[in-house]
């Protein structure tokens, strides 16, 4: 089970992700893991002002929506820790961990829980 990818994915998208109608932060309490295909992840962001629904396609190596710099740069950093810890990232997230996580969620009371393995 390796949670680190979607770990990432899920900073990533905290640290950069900026709600297009009200330019509000999100937290993690705003991100729904919709599901997973291949190396990507859909994650369903809701604004917590202005309750705005958007769909977050996260990819390793891209993020189609959303993209800046940062994004890129935080992404590739992420990347790049993981094949530090030479560990076979290519089918890191199953469908299975994400059913995990949705159980896991509705338990703990962080983000930092979440992960806490
Ligand atoms: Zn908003």
């Amino acid at each position: 089970m390796n949670y680190i990818i979607l770990k990432g994915i899920i900073e990533s998208t905290i640290a950069n992700f900026k709600c297009k109608d009200c330019n509000s932060w999100i937290t993690e309490w705003n991100i729904n893991i919709l599901g997973s295909a291949g190396n990507s992840v859909n994650l369903e962001v809701i604004c917590p002002n202005c309750k705005t629904q958007w769909v977050v396609k996260a990819e390793i190596g891209l993020i189609n929506n959303a993209v800046t710099p940062e994004t890129l740069m935080n992404l590739k950093n992420t990347i790049a820790w993981i094949q530090n810890t030479k560990q076979s990232w290519i089918d890191a997230i199953k469908d299975t961990d994400i059913l995990d996580i949705r159980e896991n969620l509705k338990n703990c009371s962080s983000i930092e829980d979440l992960f806490k393995v």
